[in-house]
């Protein structure tokens, strides 16, 4: 199949397919019998009608649900190329998007950032969800249940999980990653603990992240232990009433030995000052 340079589509079961983009953000796609639904949106216009593009080539059936898995741009900023579908969120996702503060931070990082989609972050025009739902809701497509789950907060306030539980299989946007660190920059490292321990009892066998490759379920719970042994090391690191320097070595060095060589380890540093001040 011919999709976007960069990009692989992975039939993970009938009907059912992870869009992969190598070092940025995956998407899902699922076809019913009416429509298609997909799930994020992608970081700009451009993308998604690039992901638009690339549904053309497995079926000519209209979009007609995108679910957006969190609100980070990365995943939701290509939400208006989707006029005419319905735009499925957590209630919490729909609040961060519509925060112009949170908007305007995140518009200002890309457009100083210097990638090659910073300009046209100027232009794009934040659509929030326009269904949403506070603990879970079902969505029958293709005679398959999807349900949608939240289960607390974690990687932002609003992630959810489609959860196909036909085919054992779980979209688990940023929350679960297969060996690499998820960005901890709007995250409730107090929370997240308990949110994956809820993840964790999925009967699942295949989770598709919004990063990276697919999974399995052991794959799953050692996302789940990154997340248990940051936040405890940090919460030791507290305890030992260390300062922020002392406090990020230890807990680096608490967690080098399991997963210093996941996707983002040699940058976590940056990140654990801000988990410690969350916590204390
Ligand atoms: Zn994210």
């Amino acid at each position: 199949m011919n999709s976007t340079p960069g990009t692989e589509i992975i039939e993970v079961a009938s009907g059912i397919y992870a869009r992969l983009h190598e070092n940025l953000t995956n998407a899902g796609i699922i076809v019913g019998d009416e429509g298609v639904l997909i799930i994020d949106s992608l970081r700009m216009p451009s993308f998604a009608r690039d992901l638009i593009s690339d549904v053309k080539l497995i079926t000519s059936k209209p979009i007609k649900y995108v679910i957006d898995t969190h609100a980070h741009w990365d995943h939701s900023w290509g939400n208006e190329e989707f006029p005419d579908a319905t735009i499925i969120g957590h209630q919490n996702c729909y609040v961060e998007m519509m925060d112009d503060q949170w908007n305007e931070e995140w518009r200002s990082k890309i457009l100083t950032g210097g990638d090659p989609w910073a300009e046209e972050a100027k232009i794009v025009n934040i659509t929030p969800p326009n269904l949403t739902f506070d603990s879970s809701m079902s969505l029958y497509i293709g005679g398959r249940q999807l349900e949608l789950l939240y289960f607390g907060r974690a990687h932002t306030s609003g992630d959810v999980f489609i959860h196909v539980p036909d085919e054992k299989l779980v979209f688990t946007g940023d929350v679960i990653q297969d060996r690499r660190v998820p960005y901890l920059g709007d995250s409730y490292p107090a929370d997240w603990p308990e949110t994956d321990d809820k993840i964790a009892e999925l009967p699942i066998d295949t989770f598709v992240s919004g990063h990276g490759p697919n999974g399995n379920h052991e794959d799953l719970l050692e996302a789940r232990s990154f997340i248990h042994e940051l936040v405890n090391a940090s919460k030791n690191a507290i305890q030992e009433r260390r300062n922020a320097e002392q406090a990020t070595e230890s807990v680096i060095e608490t967690l080098s030995d399991r997963f210093g060589d996941w996707v983002g380890f040699d940058t976590l540093d940056e990140r654990i000052p801000e988990v410690i001040a969350k916590l204390s």
